[in-house]
């Protein structure tokens, strides 16, 4: 991503439009409400009769280079090392989000919409246009809505939600930028006695 040539960039989605999408998705499934988001069964139960010809594929660790998964949409596939897929199986904090990450690349990125941009020397292309920023993105928003988690301290999110502490942190900051975030803080600090 931070590579000065060969950045591949997708049509430009904010924080907002995908969380948009999560709570859809998640209000289709009864989930709203929920705190944990049940992934590999979402994945592997849902999406498989939404989608048939779509699968989870795990293969031997060294198989995948340097990387944890890899996606690839117009395959109806993700392919992930066994040692993520078992420990997401198993409901380890930083498995589940790597694989709610990939299914962002699956639900958004299929080759159709992908470019590769050549940057202008001095300029950043904004973030709402990187793949991988919209899968962290996607997968902060399923895992951890905001408004279910507002107000609460990162390590019951974390534990609540089945993610690491630092993305409770991250979605936590985020639920305080909202519009009811920051009227609930105002409030709070117009009544100091409360
Ligand atoms: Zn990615």
């Amino acid at each position: 991503m931070t590579d000065v040539l060969g950045v591949r960039i997708v049509p430009p989605r904010d924080r907002n439009s995908i969380r948009k999408d999560t709570y859809k998705l998640r209000e289709i499934m009864g989930l709203k409400d929920d705190f944990y988001f049940p992934i590999m069964d979402f994945l592997e139960k849902i999406m498989t009769m939404v989608d048939p010809e779509f699968y989870v594929e795990p293969v031997e660790d060294e198989q995948l280079v340097g990387r944890m998964a890899e996606t690839v949409p117009e395959q109806h596939l993700i392919r992930v090392r066994a040692s993520v897929y078992d420990a997401a199986c198993k409901g380890h904090p930083w498995a589940r989000k790597i694989m709610a990450h990939e299914f962002g690349h699956y639900i958004y990125h299929d080759a159709e919409h992908l470019a590769y941009a050549y940057p202008d020397l001095g300029e950043r292309i904004p973030k709402w246009f990187s793949p991988e920023y919209q899968a962290e993105v996607f997968a902060a928003e399923l895992l951890a809505p905001v408004n279910l988690i507002r107000g609460m301290n990162p390590h019951a999110v974390a534990q609540k939600c089945g993610i690491p502490v630092s993305a409770a942190r991250g979605q936590l900051n985020q639920a305080a930028h909202t519009k009811i975030g920051r009227k609930k803080k105002k409030r709070s600090g117009k009544r100091p006695d409360r």
